[in-house]
């Protein structure tokens, strides 16, 4: 915490973070969400009052902006932390749904970019992650940086147009904490909107709510009677009219109790809705229209402070509406564990694959692969148990595809020899698959002469029954136990090392 304080008191520009940082300390706990980005600059300001005729005129245009954003992932030197490149994509396809309604997207000019570098990932200022953008940066894109931001206190931090490290055409970034990265956090979104020119909903007002210049009163009314003072909100404050003066600069849970008069005795009632306020998470789901409107204003020709970002043409990336058929496993499918080949078919437009398996609802995998298949080897699957898998394919223009339908497939025991289950056309049969207690099952391509263990498994994965024999023939039948009750069972067959697994369902 020191280090915070003495790096930041060395900056004006955070003040306002140091004052709310003194009286507020205490009730920020384990969790900091603090945005580390000050006050608008003068020149931002006078930027959003140059855009006042945009939004009385309407002439907005209805066609949709599309930015370019570099993605990097900062580590410790030895390639120790980050985040997963799934977990980065996850939080650009929720800023998209955030921004969808200004008709603004994102989209990924290249896959993830990994910083190696602990003076970095470790920052406990300012000063290292200046370095950083200055070195790391991408010109004409948007560079969001993705690091551990736990030493400074901070959820991110955001650099207003035309400020901060870079230089021109590569001015500024976005630098998001981990802890503030999570898939449906609004931190991202906050910091978009500073770096697209917006100011908090609070800023100036909250300094002196009192303040006759700064301070933005609550009135709309621009010819006020006096004493009364009319509307200054295009002049005051976040210079928006269509959010309400704001007043709180410290994280808050709506609906908020806190009130205070500005100098017309008129009650400050901050809209917790807004993502530029400094309400909690939950409570914010959305720009105003003037907020969008700047936001556009401020990339949609080539002079506006951040017009560069449309200068490189948008990639045509193919629009990918439907999900990928699998081939193996198909539902009920058993593979081996250290040996599991995933196989689907190409999509047109595709140029990754995301491929996700459970075990029961937790996601025990995730990650891209530019292939069709995936083969799972080691022990990233476990033996003996049911799993599911969803598979979709993304391009850096479209981060929020359908996934595939969820299908279960089963594990055998681990396999030795390296012949792949999938790709293993010697596997025993058995039949029928569906049958009662007391049925005869038919075992057929068995390995003659040779031990067999047959092992019956409940849903709960309790070994209800095994069996084992030397077996002379290459087919048998074999009686299931009378006294077992309905339900699916997972039968295992085991031979000469080798390990098979069906699902078996008992009827009554
Ligand atoms: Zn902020």
């Amino acid at each position: 915490m020191k280090n915070l304080l003495f790096s930041a008191l060395s900056t004006i520009r955070f003040g306002i973070l140091i004052l709310l940082w003194v009286f507020h300390g205490p009730t920020w706990t384990a969790q900091a969400q603090v945005c580390g980005t000050g006050p608008a600059p003068a020149n931002n300001l006078s930027y959003l009052e140059s855009l006042i005729p945009h939004y009385q005129a309407q002439t907005e245009d209805t066609n949709w902006i599309r930015l370019p954003v570099t993605a990097h992932v900062v580590r410790s030197s030895s390639g120790f932390g980050g985040m997963t490149e799934t977990a980065v994509y996850a939080t650009i396809c929720n800023l998209n749904e955030r921004f969808a309604s200004g008709r603004i997207s994102f989209y990924l000019s290249e896959r993830i970019r990994y910083i190696n570098n602990t003076a970095y990932y470790g920052a406990t200022s300012y000063g290292p992650l200046g370095t950083m953008i200055d070195q790391e940066n991408i010109a004409r894109t948007i560079n969001i940086y993705y690091t551990d931001l736990s030493g400074m206190g901070l959820c991110g931090f955001a650099y207003y147009p035309l400020s901060g490290p870079g230089g021109f055409q590569n001015d500024g970034a976005i630098v998001m904490s981990f802890g503030c990265s999570q898939p449906n956090g609004t931190t991202l979104a906050h910091e978009m909107g500073h770096y697209l020119s917006l100011p908090h909903t609070f800023d100036q007002t909250s300094n002196n709510p009192l303040d006759p210049n700064d301070a933005e009163r609550v009135t709309r009314n621009f010819n006020e009677v006096a004493p009364r003072l009319s509307a200054n909100c295009f002049t005051a404050g976040d210079r928006f009219c269509d959010t309400p003066s704001d007043f709180i600069a410290g994280r808050w849970s709506c609906p908020s109790s806190r009130t205070t008069l500005d100098l017309n005795n008129d009650v400050m009632k901050p809209d917790s809705s807004y993502y530029m306020s400094y309400s909690n998470d939950n409570c914010m789901s959305r720009f105003s229209e003037q907020q969008m409107m700047a936001m556009r204003a401020t990339v949609n020709s080539t002079n506006a402070p951040r017009g560069y970002l449309t200068l490189n043409p948008y990639p045509n990336f193919p629009a990918i509406t439907s999900y990928p058929a699998k081939f193996f496993p198909q539902i009920t499918d058993t593979v081996v564990p250290n040996n599991a080949l995933f196989r689907w078919a190409p999509i047109n437009g595709a140029s990754l694959y995301q491929i996700k398996i459970f075990q029961f609802n937790v996601n025990v995998f995730d990650t891209l692969v530019e292939d069709t298949f995936y083969h799972a080897l080691g022990n990233r699957l476990r033996g003996m148990r049911q799993y599911s898998w969803i598979i979709r394919g993304i391009n850096g223009g479209n981060l929020c595809t359908p996934f595939s339908p969820r299908d279960s497939f089963y594990t055998s025991t681990y396999v030795f020899a390296g012949v792949n289950d999938a790709l293993n056309t010697s596997k025993p049969i058995v039949y029928p698959t569906a049958l009662s207690a007391g049925d005869l099952l038919t075992l057929e391509g068995l390995q003659a002469g040779t031990p067999i263990l047959l092992t019956l498994r409940d849903p709960l994965g309790r070994n209800v029954w095994s069996f084992q024999d030397y077996n002379e023939d290459e087919g048998r039948l074999i009686k299931v136990p009378g006294d077992l009750p309905f339900g699916h069972y997972l039968l295992t067959c085991q031979q000469a090392g080798r390990g098979y697994a069906y699902r078996l369902l008992l009827k009554p």
